[in-house]
C-alpha cells in the first residue's frame, strides 16, 4: 500500500497538489465506470480513444480523490479536496508505478509472450502449479501496455510465483513491457502470422518479442521458432524440439482418437507423456508448459499426472438465456480475484434483471486464509448482489455481508439440494474453480439448444464501436442502429453493451423491439423508425420516440397526445431527400412547419434524412446533392422552429466516406456488426459466428443421391455429413447443391443436394471428420452473400430466432 505522498516520489511529476496527502492507494483505475472504492483509488486520465480528462468529474462523483493528469490547464479548483499529480505522460506514470511495485517482490516472475497461445500457456501453467504453490497470474488477457501495468500492481507478498502475460501489436512496445515485467524466467510460446500488420517482417517481430527477456536468467521456448543465431549468449536457453541443441528432444508424437502420446528425450532418458488434446497448437503449448515445470524442478511423474488433468481453456465469458427467464453468465474456467472482478463487472452491467445471483467456488492455488477472504469479502461487498451461493469450506466468512448467502460443501452437495433453490427472473453468474466442474451447474441453468448457435462477440461489437467513433470529432453524437434485433445479433444484450459505452441514442424499427429493450433495462433514448397508430400506447408508456414521416402519422400521433393530455413529446422528423421511402418532401415543409408551430403536444428532437448510396462512388454526385438539400432544409426548419434540434444524415458508409455530412450525429448500423463494406482502413472485427454440428456421417457409393428430389449425386465413392441447419434456421435454399460452403476442422466443404427445412448435407469425402464436430456455417459472410446474390445484411437478419444466441465477453 502506498500513500499518495509516496507516489509523488515514485513518478516524475511536473507539479502536484496534495490536499489529502495521507490517502492510501490500493487500486489503480482508468475508467470512471469501474470505481468501487473511491477514496483508495488513483485515477489515471489516459489519452486513449477517449480522453480520460473528460471523466474526472464522473470519477470524482464516485468518490475518487486522487488523480494523475497531464493537462496543465485543468480546472482543479472544482475539486478542492482532491489530490492532483501532473505528469508529461499519464500512461508512462502508470507504468513507472507498476514497475516500482514489481521490484518489491523477489519470488520468480515468469514472463510469457508469443503470437499465439500465451494466455493458454499462462492458464495451463497456473493449473499445473497451483496444486502446490500460491500462484499469481495476470487476469485474462491483460497483456497490453495498460493491462500489464494493472496486472503487476496486483502482485503481493502472498504469492510464491507469478505468471505475467505480455502482448504487443507494434514495433517498439516490448521494451517498455520488459522494463516493467523484468521476468526472471521467459517463455516464448509461438511465432505465427497473427497480428503481423504492425511489423515489417517476421524477424523484426521475433526480435521484438525476445526483447521481453533481455534481463531474464532463463528462457524456455520451442526451438523451431527461434533461429540459432538470434539466441543471446548471456541467457540460459532451454528449448524443446527436433534440433540437436534442444534440452528436450521430441522423439515422436502419436495421435490416438482424443489424446496424444508424446515421447520426449531428456539427457538420453525417454519420457512418455499423455496429452489430453490432439491439435497441433495444444500439443506445442503442453510441451512448453512441461518444459517450464521441469525447469522449476518438478519430477516427470508429477508433470505427466498434471498434464493429464489439463482442460481446454475458455477464456471468454458466455452470456446465455437460462431457465425461468434468467440470464446465465458462464465463466467457469478461471477463478482468481482478478477474473472474478472482471466477471462481476460484467454482471453489474446487466440491466435486464434486478436480482443478481453469484454461484462461486473456492479458489485453488491461492492462500485460502483470512487475508484472501478479506479481499474477497471487500470485492463482493461493492457489487449489488442479491444472493451468493458458495461452494467450498469456510462457511462463516461471509457473515456481515448484506445479501443472502447459502453454502454447500461441494458441487455434489449443491446438486443434491438443487430443488431447494429457485432460479427465476434474475441474472446468474457461475464462477467456479476448474476442479469444481461447474459445467453441470451451467447445464442445469441454461435452456437447451438444438445444436445450432449464433455466437456473438460483444468485445468485437465494442471494438467496432470505438473504431467508428475514432473517426468522429468529439462533439458528434452517435446513434446505434439496433433494429431487427441488432441486425440479427440480439436485443438487450447488445444494447446493454452500447449503453455501457455511452452511445447517445438507439434506434429500432418497431415499437415491440423498443419495448423489449426497455424490459431489458435499457434507459437510453430510443427512436422508433416505423411507429404504428395501434402501438402509440406502448410507445408512450415505454418512453419511445417516434419517427414522424408523414402528415397522416403526425395527425394521428398529435390526436393521441391531445387525448392523453401530453405536452412536448419528443419526436424525430424524417425528411425525404431522395430515398423515396418514408419522409416529408421539401415542398411539404412549409405546411409541416405551420403544423409544428401550432401544436405544443410535440417537441422536435431531431431532423434527419437517409443517404441512398453513400457507399457507392458512382453516385457521389447524387449523395452530394442529397447533403446539400438536407442542409438547406434543416437550417431553414431549425431557424423557423426557434430551438436547437439534432441533425443527422450519415449511416455507416456515410461515416466512412462523408465526414462533411456528420452534422450533430451519425447513425451507425452494419459496421457495428463487423461488416466493412468499403474495406476501409479501419480495423473492423467480425462479430458473429453461426455454428452448427455434424449429426451423422455416411459413406456412400458413386452414383448414389443425397436429399430431396435426388439433386445431390455422388460423382465417386465418398462420404457425406448431415448438419443441423436448414432453411427454417435461415440457411437459404439457394445454398444447396454446392453453392454454399461451410468450414469443418479448418477445411472448406460444399453442400450437396437440396437444403432441407432443418438440416442439410455436406460433401466431406476424403476428409477426417467426426459426428459432433463443429461446423462454421458462413466462414466469410460477404463471400456467402455474394454466392447467392444477396447482401450480408440479409443473411444476418434471416438467422432464425430459434437459433440460440450465445454472447461472449472477454
Ligand atoms: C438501417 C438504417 C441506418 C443504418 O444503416 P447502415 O448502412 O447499416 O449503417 C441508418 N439510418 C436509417 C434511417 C436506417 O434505416
Amino acid at each position: 500500500m502506498y500513500q499518495v505522498s509516496d507516489i509523488v516520489q515514485i513518478v516524475t511529476t511536473q507539479r502536484f497538489m496534495l490536499p489529502s496527502a495521507s490517502l492510501t492507494i490500493s487500486e489503480l483505475v482508468y475508467d470512471s465506470r469501474k470505481v468501487y472504492h473511491g477514496d483508495s483509488a488513483l485515477f489515471f486520465a489516459l489519452k486513449a480513444a477517449r480522453d480520460g480528462h473528460r471523466f474526472i468529474r464522473a470519477a470524482y462523483d464516485r468518490g475518487i480523490r486522487s488523480f494523475v493528469v497531464s493537462d496543465l490547464d485543468l480546472d482543479y479548483k472544482q475539486y478542492p479536496d482532491a489530490n492532483f499529480l501532473w505528469v508529461d505522460d499519464v500512461l508512462e506514470a502508470l507504468q513507472t508505478l507498476a514497475s516500482y511495485h514489481r521490484k518489491q517482490f523477489h519470488y520468480p516472475i515468469i514472463g510469457i509472450t508469443g503470437s499465439n497461445g500465451k494466455t493458454i500457456v499462462k492458464e495451463w501453467l497456473y493449473q499445473m502449479l497451483c496444486q502446490d504453490k500460491k500462484v499469481y497470474q495476470s487476469p485474462k488477457s491483460y497483456n497490453s501496455q495498460l493491462g500489464v501495468s494493472l496486472s503487476l500492481w496486483e502482485l503481493s507478498d502472498q504469492y510464491d510465483i507469478a505468471l505475467i502475460e505480455a502482448g504487443i501489436s507494434q514495433e517498439g512496445e516490448m521494451a517498455k513491457l520488459a522494463e516493467m515485467v523484468k521476468p526472471d524466467i521467459g517463455v516464448l510460446t509461438s511465432l505465427g502470422v497473427a497480428h503481423a500488420d504492425g511489423f515489417s517482417s517476421k524477424l523484426v517481430k521475433l526480435n521484438e518479442k525476445l526483447m521481453l527477456f533481455q534481463d531474464s536468467k532463463t528462457v524456455i521456448f520451442p526451438s523451431k521458432y527461434v533461429p540459432e543465431d538470434l539466441r543471446s549468449q548471456s541467457i540460459q536457453q532451454l528449448s524443446w524440439g527436433n534440433s540437436a541443441s534442444d534440452k528436450w528432444q521430441l522423439v515422436s508424437t502419436e495421435i490416438n482418437g482424443s489424446w496424444t502420446e508424446v515421447l520426449l528425450m531428456e539427457d538420453s532418458v525417454e519420457q512418455r507423456l499423455i496429452l489430453p488434446f490432439i491439435d497441433q497448437a495444444s500439443i506445442e503449448n503442453c510441451l512448453t508448459c512441461s518444459s517450464v515445470m521441469r525447469f522449476l524442478g518438478y519430477d516427470w511423474s508429477v508433470i505427466a499426472e498434471r498434464l493429464k488433468q489439463l482442460e481446454a481453456v475458455e477464456m471468454r465469458l458466455q452470456l446465455k438465456s437460462g431457465i425461468n427467464n434468467t440470464s446465465v453468465i458462464d465463466d467457469s474456467y478461471s477463478n482468481d480475484l482478478g477474473a472474478l472482478r472482471i466477471a462481476l463487472d460484467f454482471l453489474e452491467r446487466q440491466q435486464q434483471h434486478v436480482k443478481k445471483t453469484l454461484i462461486l467456488s473456492e479458489v485453488m492455488g491461492l492462500p485460502n486464509d483470512e487475508k484472501y477472504f478479506d479481499k474477497l469479502r471487500t470485492l463482493l461487498s461493492v457489487f449489488n448482489l442479491t444472493r451468493l451461493i458458495w461452494v467450498g469450506n469456510a462457511t462463516t466468512i461471509f457473515d456481515g455481508l448484506d445479501f443472502e448467502t447459502i453454502s454447500f460443501s461441494s458441487v455434489d452437495d449443491l446438486e443434491r439440494h438443487w430443488a431447494t433453490l429457485s432460479f427465476a427472473d434474475e441474472t446468474i453468474l457461475v464462477k467456479g474453480g476448474r476442479a469444481f466442474h461447474f459445467e453441470s451447474i451451467v447445464k442445469r441453468l441454461t435452456a437447451k439448444s438444438h445444436g445450432t448457435v449464433l455466437e456473438i462477440n460483444l468485445n468485437a461489437i465494442e471494438h467496432n464501436l470505438h473504431a467508428y467513433r475514432s473517426l468522429l470529432p468529439a462533439d458528434v453524437k452517435l446513434m446505434a442502429m439496433v433494429k431487427a434485433f441488432s441486425y440479427g445479433s440480439g436485443s438487450f444484450e447488445v444494447a446493454n453493451m452500447l449503453q455501457y459505452n455511452a452511445v447517445d441514442y438507439l434506434t429500432v424499427a418497431f415499437v415491440d423491439e423498443g419495448v423489449e429493450l426497455r424490459q431489458g433495462g435499457i434507459s437510453l433514448p430510443i427512436m422508433v423508425l416505423s411507429p404504428d397508430e395501434s402501438t402509440f400506447d406502448r410507445l408512450v408508456t415505454h418512453r419511445l420516440e417516434p419517427e414522424i414521416y408523414s402528415f397522416r402519422i403526425f395527425e394521428a400521433f398529435n390526436a393521441y397526445l391531445k387525448q392523453q393530455e401530453l405536452q412536448k413529446y419528443p419526436i424525430h422528423i424524417k425528411l425525404d431527400t431522395g430515398m423515396h421511402r418514408l419522409g416529408f418532401l421539401e415542398d411539404e415543409l412549409p405546411e409541416l412547419l405551420a403544423r409544428l408551430k401550432e401544436e405544443t403536444t410535440v417537441k422536435v428532437v431531431s431532423l434527419f434524412s437517409h443517404l441512398v448510396a453513400s457507399g457507392k462512388q458512382s453516385e457521389d454526385a447524387f449523395t452530394q446533392s442529397q447533403i446539400g438539400q438536407y442542409q438547406r432544409c434543416v437550417e431553414h426548419l431549425e431557424h423557423e422552429l426557434g430551438y436547437k434540434v439534432i441533425k443527422h444524415l450519415c449511416n455507416t458508409s456515410g461515416i466512412v466516406r462523408w465526414p462533411s455530412a456528420y452534422f450533430d450525429m451519425v447513425r451507425l448500423g452494419i459496421g457495428l456488426y463487423g461488416i466493412d463494406l468499403h474495406h476501409s482502413n479501419l480495423d473492423i472485427w467480425a462479430t458473429s459466428m453461426l455454428k452448427t454440428t455434424i449429426t451423422q456421417i455416411k459413406t456412400l457409393k458413386e452414383g448414389e443421391t443425397v436429399g430431396y428430389d435426388r439433386r445431390g449425386v455422388l460423382k465417386k465413392d465418398g462420404q457425406i455429413a448431415t448438419v443441423k441447419i436448414g432453411y427454417a434456421d435461415g440457411y437459404d435454399r439457394r445454398f444447396g447443391n454446392g453453392v454454399g460452403t461451410m468450414l469443418i476442422r479448418g477445411q472448406y466443404v460444399p453442400t450437396i443436394g437440396n437444403i432441407c427445412m432443418d438440416m442439410c448435407m455436406l460433401d466431406v469425402s476424403d476428409m477426417k471428420v467426426a459426428e459432433g464436430d463443429e461446423v462454421i456455417v458462413f466462414p466469410d459472410i460477404q463471400q456467402s452473400a455474394r454466392a447467392i446474390g444477396v447482401i450480408p445484411y440479409e443473411l444476418l437478419v434471416n438467422i432464425s430466432s430459434r437459433v440460440k444466441r450465445v454472447y461472449y465477453y472477454q
